[in-house]
């Protein structure tokens, strides 16, 4: 153990004399209430330790303690359905947003443990040893530490127990025994080993089709979602969050203000999950750092998320990790450097803001665990630009770390089209290895209509413009049908509301078969336009509307809706070329 005493403290960062060695990034306990600290700088025998926790009402001369250990966290199996703050200690509702001053962990409880090995097996790190039950029927994984394997000494038979108890006792190859409870901890800044790290061909389905149909994530992908204020940043996250098929969720709610963080705490206990019908929260951790919660806490709360987000990782889960937002995070970075008195560097960020962006976004990862399951961790970052700015830092340096990017813009907002995502400021560099698993789950034709829907967007932009200065009607026909196609497309396929109770999230099958009959609109149209049929004829089509509302009016309990649409299509496409060639032949 070691010791100093406080010389000055200034809001989150504190300086003192050391009378023993302490480390780097070592975990202090600070004061009478030993608040939670961490060590940032070493200086001769001063140290700065930035503190997570109020400081008021510290005084110089009061004691700071460090055991040379990091700061870590514990994981275990009462994640699941709770929410914590951001150096994940438990919150216990909407109404608490309080967490008692130096309290480090939550309350233990109790769980249900069903071992699955054997005295005298041999455990490797990270392999699972048993199963845990907690109360809502839920079983998750008990898998070793990661630094920890050995031969099995004794193992609790099946029962309930404190999830701090020994349930397992292993020899490690030095020859010590070595306890293992349900839980266990982890530094936050330390990524947790994985066997290797594997390519990614299958999407994280996020039920959004402007996300899985333009701009896909692949599982274990990275992406991040700039927007200015009101563009709907949140209630795209808290949508993902809600319909995506990771089978672990851990939403990070941090910096935002305490009031749009209650609408999270309030909603997500509610909720039932589609795919089970149980609640949501059963495979939700929600973390909570808040703008009126210590700045501090708010840079470490990103690694917190990070790190529980692996430990489901490596129990053989897929995980999306939704961060919300990484520009407040980045603030909080900000702030303290600023109060460690380091130089500034772009927009007043440390010079180091880029690389604890990549420690992120480059932990997101499909992997072979160690225990030899796959699983995976997908981030999803928003980011607060002020003014809405791509080029003012956060934005620009987590580009380089994200490979999905999705442009939240304030006209389509303003507009209210939702999601508001822009078509041609976002890109997805996933999207060409996502085609064969589209093509395995019925949806064959998912690149070429991604391509021809983004061409039609690309040109639209481009005929918008002309149209401007010499006005729609003097544009060449096919570039008039261009306009009305590439509006059929952001109508009838990428608008979609969140809050529309049949098309909040959408199912691969039906986004499939949205796609194929918007595509075939646009092919029925150019033939028609081809054969001379006016553009605004196309437009006049009785069932143009019930396509634009497709999304609104046929649900996935209903897809035969979409058979019938096809052949309403068909049909009116057929009474139209009729009626123009019986019109040309009139007129011959
Ligand atoms: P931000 O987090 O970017 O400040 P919000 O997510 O709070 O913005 O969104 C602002 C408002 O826009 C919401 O209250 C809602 O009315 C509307 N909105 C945003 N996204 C959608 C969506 N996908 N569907 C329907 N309405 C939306």
């Amino acid at each position: 153990m070691s010791r100093a005493s406080i010389r000055s403290i200034g809001g989150p960062v504190l300086h003192a004399t050391a009378s023993g060695p302490f480390r780097l990034r070592e975990a202090v306990e600070i004061g009478p209430k030993a608040l939670l600290g961490e060590v940032v700088r070493l200086n001769g025998d001063e140290i700065v330790v930035q503190v997570y926790e109020d400081t008021t009402g510290l005084r110089p001369g009061a004691e700071v303690v460090g055991h040379g250990l990091p700061l870590a966290i514990r994981l275990g199996p009462g994640l699941l359905g709770n929410i914590f703050d951001g150096l994940l200690r438990p919150l216990s509702g909407a109404d608490s947003t309080f967490v008692a001053a130096g309290m480090h962990r939550a309350v233990p409880s109790t769980f249900t443990f069903e071992p699955r090995v054997a005295a005298q097996d041999r455990l490797a790190p990270g392999a699972v040893y048993g199963i845990v039950t907690a109360g809502s029927g839920r079983a998750q994984r008990c898998i070793s530490p990661p630094d920890v394997g050995g031969e099995v000494v004794a193992v609790a038979s099946a029962g309930d127990y404190r999830e701090d108890a020994t349930i397992c006792t292993l020899r490690l190859p030095d020859g010590r025994t070595h306890p293992l409870a349900m839980s266990h901890d982890w530094p936050v800044r330390t990524p947790r080993p994985v066997r290797r790290r594997l390519p990614s061909s299958a999407p994280l389905v996020t039920g959004q089709r402007i996300v899985d149909c333009l701009f896909p994530v692949a599982k274990g992908g990275r992406a991040a979602v700039p927007g200015g204020f009101g563009t709907g940043k949140t209630v795209l996250l808290e949508a993902l969050a809600k319909g995506c098929n990771a089978d672990v969720i851990v939403y990070l709610g941090c910096g935002e203000r305490g009031n749009e963080m209650a609408g999270v705490l309030e909603e997500f206990p509610q909720l039932t999950d589609a795919k089970t019908g149980r609640p949501l929260m059963e495979r939700t951790v929600i973390i909570a750092n808040t703008s009126n919660m210590p700045v501090a806490a708010r840079e470490a709360s990103i690694y917190c998320a990070i790190t529980v987000a692996e430990y489901f990782r490596d129990q053989g889960q897929d995980v999306a990790l939704m961060a919300d937002s990484t520009s407040r995070w980045a603030e909080a970075l900000r702030e303290v450097s600023g109060r460690f008195g380091e130089f500034p560097g772009e927009g007043g960020y440390p010079a180091y803001l880029s690389s604890r962006l990549a420690d992120f976004y480059e932990r997101a990862a499909s992997v072979e665990t160690l225990g030899g399951d796959h699983g995976s961790v997908t981030v999803i970052g928003a980011i607060s630009p002020p003014s809405g700015d791509l080029s003012e830092p956060v934005t620009s340096h987590t580009k380089r770390y994200v490979k999905a990017f999705w442009t939240l813009d304030a006209k389509r907002a303003q507009a209210r089209f939702y999601p508001a995502v822009h078509p041609l400021q976002s890109y997805s560099e996933d999207a060409r290895d996502l085609g064969p698993w589209w093509a395995a789950n019925g949806n064959g034709d998912w690149l070429k209509l991604r391509r021809r829907f983004l061409t039609l967007l690309d040109d639209q932009a481009h005929l918008e413009r002309m149209a401007r200065i010499i006005g729609k009607d003097a544009l060449p026909l096919r570039q008039q049908l261009t306009l009305l196609c590439a509006d059929v497309v952001n109508d009838a396929f990428l608008r979609q509301s969140a809050f529309s109770p049949v098309d909040r999230v959408c199912s691969p099958r039906r986004q499939a078969l949205m796609m194929r009959l918007v595509g075939r609109f646009v092919d029925l149209a150019e033939a028609a336009v081809a054969a001379g049929v006016h553009p605004d004829r196309v437009g006049d089509l009785p069932s143009l509307r019930p396509l634009q509302r497709m999304g609104e009016d046929i649900p996935d309990a209903e897809l035969g809706g979409f058979a019938t649409l096809d052949a309403n299509l068909d049909r009116d496409f057929a009474e139209l070329m009729r009626s123009h060639e019986a019109g040309d032949a009139t007129h011959r």
